[in-house]
């Protein structure tokens, strides 16, 4: 008997453990709930009800497959090796199926789950699925990892020139299993269903395979080719929106590279700058979780550049709940914020505003930031969230240099020029015109607006900031 053990990974197609596990003999599923981990991880409410929404629908697409579903209720993971070990004797389990991932503490709980097992005779098979190429293995003429984006992208076209990676197939249900006590469980939504979230958030997230392919599919027909252009302007709809889907698993990545090459029927061959550079977003999510990999430390609130551990922080409460709240008084930080809180997204051209105005201008720890964005994100993400926010801070691989502080005044004027995002979430500046929106406070301060002064001096604290990463 086999084990496919669902994780981040919660979906039935382009699936590489379940795929092998429905290859290898009769199969059973298990999935852990662990609302502690969950917790001491900051996934976002928003996130966890996706995920335990999805999970349901997986549940009954499993039982028409005949696969039956364990759902175990765990405290924390390390609980996790000794009741696989359990189900496995209880159940005559001859091989445990499961996807790597890329963390420390899941390869931590992972390692502790292969001895236990192995010891027992009982096969362990991890494998690769949640990036292009296996984890480890993009490296540079000495053996090395690669610390700049440009020389991974390049090394990652070398291989994609070769062949794309493939899309596992589709497979028959297995024959009906006799009925065991350990999965008569139906999941229950209820107890674990997050508080404070709004029935309107919810919606905005609908879950299933077949509605992340239909986002996906709309998006490669009517977004990519405007994709190079759109993709900075965060009034439209000019991205994907398929990070959610991504993070948890809905869609692979493979699939989301062959929807990208269908029109050149799976050929590698680069049309157009939409296509180009959606693909070096895709990119991008591949650096961050192969660096994270690399270095283990990352996922342990270290900064990839270790001389700017150095750094003293401010230490000022005030300004980082104005930050959370949205209410700076810099209306597209405060616009941002605001969205992340009202949807659980944010455009990526703010969320780099954002993280930017945070860790230079407010010179708060980027680290308070990159927990705001997991606890809120719908498509948090350890990886790429860590990327984003060493990017920003000028602690990380490849990072922005330290002198290059985005103004966000002069970004709001060109990414939002007539004002339309800001006016969309900051409904106190919505009788604005396209010039005073962007800076409301700029000539007369005694103007009367239910909005804050900026809490702080932009030139100033940009000065401030280059002085002491210079001093680094
Ligand atoms: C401070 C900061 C924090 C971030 N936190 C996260 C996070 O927790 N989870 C997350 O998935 N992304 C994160 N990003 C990256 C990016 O903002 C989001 O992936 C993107 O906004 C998601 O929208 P989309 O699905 O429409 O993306 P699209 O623009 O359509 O891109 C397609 C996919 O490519 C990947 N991608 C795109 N841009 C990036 C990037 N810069 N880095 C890594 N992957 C990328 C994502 O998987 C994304 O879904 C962060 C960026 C910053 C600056």
């Amino acid at each position: 008997m086999q084990l496919i053990w669902f994780r981040q990974d919660l979906r039935l197609h382009d699936h590489t453990a379940l795929w092998h596990a429905t290859q290898a003999g009769p199969t059973i599923a298990v999935v852990f709930i662990s609302p502690k981990q969950w917790q001491l991880h900051d996934d976002a409410p928003i996130k966890i009800d996706f995920y335990l929404r999805q999970l349901a629908q997986l549940q009954q697409q499993l039982q028409q497959l005949n696969i039956p579903l364990i759902i175990r209720h765990i405290g924390l993971w390390q609980e996790i090796a000794a009741d696989l070990q359990n189900i496995a004797q209880q159940l005559k389990i001859t091989a445990l199926h499961a996807n790597i991932e890329c963390d420390y503490n899941e390869r931590q709980r992972d390692a502790e789950v292969r001895q236990l097992l192995e010891q027992a005779n009982i096969q362990v098979n991890y494998y690769h699925d949640r990036t292009l190429f296996p984890l480890g293995s993009i490296r540079n003429q000495s053996g090395q990892p690669y610390q700049v984006f440009g020389a991974f992208k390049k090394k990652c076209y070398e291989h994609l020139s070769l062949s794309l990676p493939r899309c596992y197939p589709t497979f028959e249900a297995q024959q009906a299993l006799t009925a065991h006590p350990l999965w008569q469980t139906q999941l229950e939504l209820q107890p674990f269903c997050p508080q404070g979230l709004s029935i309107q958030q919810i919606e905005l997230w609908p879950i299933g395979e077949a509605q992340a392919f239909a986002l996906l599919d709309t998006f490669i027909e009517a977004g990519l080719s405007h994709y190079a252009e759109d993709r900075d302007v965060p009034a439209m709809h000019g991205t994907s929106k398929i990070g959610a889907y991504l993070n948890i698993g809905i869609l692979s990545i493979r699939q989301c590279l062959h929807a990208l090459f269908r029109s050149q029927q799976g050929h590698f061959h680069i049309e157009g700058r939409g296509q180009q550079t959606w693909l070096d977003e895709l990119l991008w999510r591949e650096f961050y979780q192969h660096i994270l990999f690399d270095h283990p430390r990352l996922s342990q609130h270290q900064p990839f550049q270790l001389k700017t551990a150095r750094i003293q922080w401010r230490d000022a409460p005030e300004d980082l709940h104005a930050w959370q709240q949205g209410l700076t008084g810099i209306p597209i930080v405060d616009a941002g914020m605001r969205q992340l809180l009202a949807t659980g997204w944010m455009h990526n051209r703010v969320r780099m505003i954002c993280a930017m105005f945070l860790s230079k201008n407010l010179l708060l720890d980027w680290r308070l930031g990159e927990q705001w964005f997991m606890q809120h994100l719908i498509d948090g993400d350890l990886a790429a969230n860590n990327g984003g926010w060493q990017w920003c801070a000028s602690t990380g691989t490849d990072a922005v240099p330290y002198f290059r502080i985005f103004n966000p005044i002069s970004q709001s004027q060109k990414f939002d020029p007539q004002g339309d995002y800001l006016r969309q979430w900051l409904p106190e500046l919505a009788h604005l015109d396209a010039k005073h929106i962007h800076q409301p406070y700029a000539k007369k301060q005694e103007i009367e607006l239910n909005y804050p002064l900026p809490i702080v001096d932009l030139k100033s604290s940009r000065l401030r900031a280059i002085e002491i990463f210079k001093a680094l």
